[in-house]
């Protein structure tokens, strides 16, 4: 039983396919026939940007996933290629990256996987209905299913299940359940970033190849801005700033906020788009994890996942890579069998939100925040190091990589040029950055 059809909830279904005879997915909405905006999504219609490793487990977990999209129209391209990409020290360097990007709209993204999922007849879906509570055997050791009502009112009703997964979101009530059974409710870390997002679709009037401009905040520009080429010749462009500063919706005012970002990338493609709708906002107050590996007491027959488990400040587009690295978790901790699986997937999934949490919330040790705005400072000017820079931050490649000898030197040479005293301050660096020393002293 999953609780939640979104995507986390339709990637984990899809993983416990290959260990039981039969999964039910209980959603509250009745879910669209098509690639619709739906209310318990209310996110859905904001810009949507798939990370690299992302496609990558959800094309395993559903074959073939990527061309079927494609044919419906969204839009495969090179990250660094067809992408634009601009940070404090300026643009990538434009090249072949050889990571493969995907453009498509979330509601399209969402409707097109549960489709797929749900063309295995021993999956069902109790749409309309809400999920009241947990149920418990007698002596409360063990999930035994849900207490969910129908739209049509009445007396909750018992959907019983061997394995409950929560993909509720990230307002689950999961630890509120658990509480009223007398468990401990897991201990959260929540990081306040306070970001408002205008969001708003417009109409391709003359295509080109690119698929995602994005314009990242500076220490003097807060604002930053991203658009991602979708399906139906459409781009999905999203501005945000923090605190008491918001993005307007309204066409004109939208247009200026883009054109006070730290490159006018995004504002000179809305230049030529034909606008399609009257805009929405969104506020997102504060990144959210919650650390069900660390307690002591947890019932057996349920797993939380997804933004029920750890939600991310949007703007690293990491939430729905994450569910997919934690559907496929998941089915390898089914494949060592059921004994135990609460804690062993939670303390699984915790290693693969550990980097993209220290992205999100900005944790990273000092040395390393400064190392890497060295990189991209030379990333500006190196294909191969935006290529590099591009894998970690889209969780192909550990952030170490960043560290590996050839990559320091690389950094280091493009940084200095050609002049003198290069030599030297390559050694130095490499020498600091292998003994976990602060890279700026060099
Ligand atoms: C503004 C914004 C922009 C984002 N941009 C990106 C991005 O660019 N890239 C990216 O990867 N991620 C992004 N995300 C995050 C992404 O939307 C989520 O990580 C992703 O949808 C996975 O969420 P989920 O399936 O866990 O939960 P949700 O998508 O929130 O779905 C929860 C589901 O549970 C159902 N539900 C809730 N409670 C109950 C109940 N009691 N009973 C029955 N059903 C219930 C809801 O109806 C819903 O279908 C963004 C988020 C926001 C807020």
């Amino acid at each position: 039983m999953v609780i939640g059809a979104s995507i986390a909830g339709v990637l984990a279904a899809r993983s416990l396919t290959r260990h039981y005879d039969r999964v039910t997915l209980v959603d509250r909405d009745e879910l669209p026939h098509g690639p619709a905006a739906r209310g318990g999504v209310p996110q859905g219609r904001h810009t949507h940007g798939l990370l690299v490793r992302g496609l990558q487990v959800i094309e395993s977990l559903f074959p073939g996933v990527t061309d079927e999209l494609v044919a419906e129209g969204a839009v495969l391209g090179d990250m660094l290629a067809d992408g634009r990409w601009n940070f404090p020290a300026g643009r990538l360097a434009s090249g072949r990256s050889g990571l493969r990007m995907l453009g498509v709209s979330r509601p399209l993204l969402e409707h097109h996987l549960r489709r797929r999922l749900l063309a295995d007849s021993r999956i069902r879906v109790a749409e309309g209905t809400s999920v009241l509570d947990l149920a418990f055997a007698a002596d409360g050791a063990r999930v035994v299913g849900v207490r969910v009502a129908g739209c049509s009112g009445g007396r909750a009703e018992l959907l019983a299940a061997d394995l409950v997964v929560d993909a509720s979101g990230r307002n689950a009530r999961t630890p509120e359940w658990l509480q009223r059974r007398g468990y401990d409710a897991p201990e959260e870390e929540v990081v306040r970033c306070d970001k408002h997002y205008a969001t708003r679709q417009f109409r391709v009037r003359k295509p080109d190849r690119m698929v995602v401009r994005a314009v990242n905040a500076t220490a003097t520009k807060p604002r930053s801005g991203v658009m991602v080429r979708n399906e139906d010749d459409r781009w999905t462009v999203s501005l945000t700033s923090t605190a008491g500063d918001r993005p307007p919706r309204e066409l004109d005012g939208f247009v200026r906020f883009a054109r006070s970002l730290a490159s006018p990338d995004v504002a000179a493609a809305l230049r030529g788009l034909e606008p399609l709708d009257d805009g929405l906002f969104y506020r997102f107050p504060a990144s959210r994890r919650r650390r069900y590996e660390r307690l002591a007491e947890f019932p057996e027959g349920l797993v939380v996942t997804g933004d029920a488990l750890c939600s991310f400040d949007p703007v690293y587009g990491q939430g729905m890579t994450v569910a997919a690295l934690e559907a496929e978790e998941l089915g390898r901790c089914l494949d060592a069998g059921r004994h135990d699986l609460a804690r062993r997937f939670h303390k699984r999934a915790a290693v693969h939100i550990d980097t993209p949490w220290m992205i999100a919330v900005g944790a990273g040790p000092r040395p390393m925040a400064a190392y890497i705005d060295r990189l991209l400072a030379a990333a500006v000017h190196d294909p191969e190091l935006a290529a590099a820079f591009l894998r970690v931050s889209h969780l192909v490649d550990p952030p170490q990589q960043l560290l590996r000898l050839p990559v320091v030197l690389r950094v280091a040479k493009v940084s200095v040029g050609l002049g003198r005293g290069r030599h030297d301050l390559e050694k130095r660096l490499a020498q600091r950055v292998q003994k976990g020393l602060p890279v700026d002293a060099a």
